[in-house]
């Protein structure tokens, strides 16, 4: 039996064991998915684990993507330059097995968008970032892969934001977030990277009422599913898409690499997962 893992410290709250539980059954497949609360402390030890052949891989989350991609053997080139990675995949070498280390939110990023409103990025010049942390990091990136102007990074510590655009690749300019009503007029997209908009929180006079009408609005925030920065961007009459199918798309490749079968996000593991918000 295949086995691969959900890792993090804590882990209780993850809801990666429902998704790919669901595509197992759903796919028939000899298979399993744990979550498994890792110190950070035992987390070399636990690696190992994949090495010998116990798990065919995994995911990894909080506190641990900046440090797995420090213990990994080989390393995804498109996705090397985030600095974190979210999903390792055992794989054969001449001595043994050693751990491929990918990041997979950047791809679910761009899955949700092309999903939830294709064609987002046709004619795409300018979009604005808001956050500067690990998330934005994917998003920036992937950004840069679908914009032909810039890709504004706006941050609370201005700082983080002059660091991760110095770090990625492609037309990405840091600013402070007091800029957004300055740069919102030629943003074709805005997407919440921070945590504002968990527990019902909400940007301090963001003017939106200043994005051109065709603009879309996301959020990589999914709990509430429709923040405060979506439900005024909705009120605005802009296009919104939600957070929660990023979570499922970053599911898919790490699923394919384990299993050997390539799951699909339909409506009923979206209802799932939207159950349990
Ligand atoms: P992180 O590395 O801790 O970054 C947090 C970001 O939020 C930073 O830019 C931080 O700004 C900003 N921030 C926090 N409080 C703020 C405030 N009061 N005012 C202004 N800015 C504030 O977190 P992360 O790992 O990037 O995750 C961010 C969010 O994305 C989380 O809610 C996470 O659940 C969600 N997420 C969703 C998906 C998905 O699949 N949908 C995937 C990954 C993450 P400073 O730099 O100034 O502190």
């Amino acid at each position: 039996m295949k086995r691969a893992f959900v890792i993090g410290h804590p882990i209780k709250h993850s809801r990666s064991p429902l998704i790919h539980g669901h595509w197992l059954a759903e796919h028939v497949i000899d298979g399993s998915y744990e979550a498994i609360d890792v110190a950070p402390a035992d987390l070399p030890a636990f690696l190992d684990r994949i090495r010998s052949g116990e798990f065919v891989g995994g995911n990894v989350t909080v506190p641990h993507k900046e440090d797995v991609f420090r213990l990994v053997d080989f390393s995804d080139v498109d996705t090397v330059h985030l600095g974190a990675f979210n999903t390792l995949i055992g794989q054969p070498t001449q001595t043994g097995i050693g751990i491929y280390g990918t990041n997979t939110d950047l791809y679910g990023f761009l899955a949700n968008l092309d999903a939830g409103a294709p064609g987002w990025s046709d004619g795409l010049e300018n979009a604005i970032v808001l956050g500067a942390g690990g998330a934005a990091r994917a998003v920036a990136a992937a950004l840069s892969l679908r914009t032909t102007g810039n890709t504004y990074v706006l941050n609370r510590t201005i700082e983080r934001a002059e660091v991760l655009c110095a770090d990625l690749r492609g037309n990405l300019r840091p600013a402070a977030l007091d800029r957004f009503a300055e740069l919102a007029p030629s943003a074709g997209l805005v997407v919440n990277t921070t945590t504002i908009g968990m527990h019902g929180t909400r940007f301090d006079g963001l003017a939106l009422d200043r994005l051109p009408k065709s603009a879309l609005v996301t959020d990589i925030v999914y709990v509430p599913l429709e923040t405060p920065l979506l439900a005024d961007a909705r009120a605005l009459g802009l296009r919104t898409v939600d957070g929660l199918c990023m979570l499922l798309h970053q599911a898919v490749p790490g699923f394919e690499a384990w299993f050997g079968v390539r799951p699909e996000v339909t409506p009923a593991l979206r209802a799932k997962i939207e159950a349990t918000l």
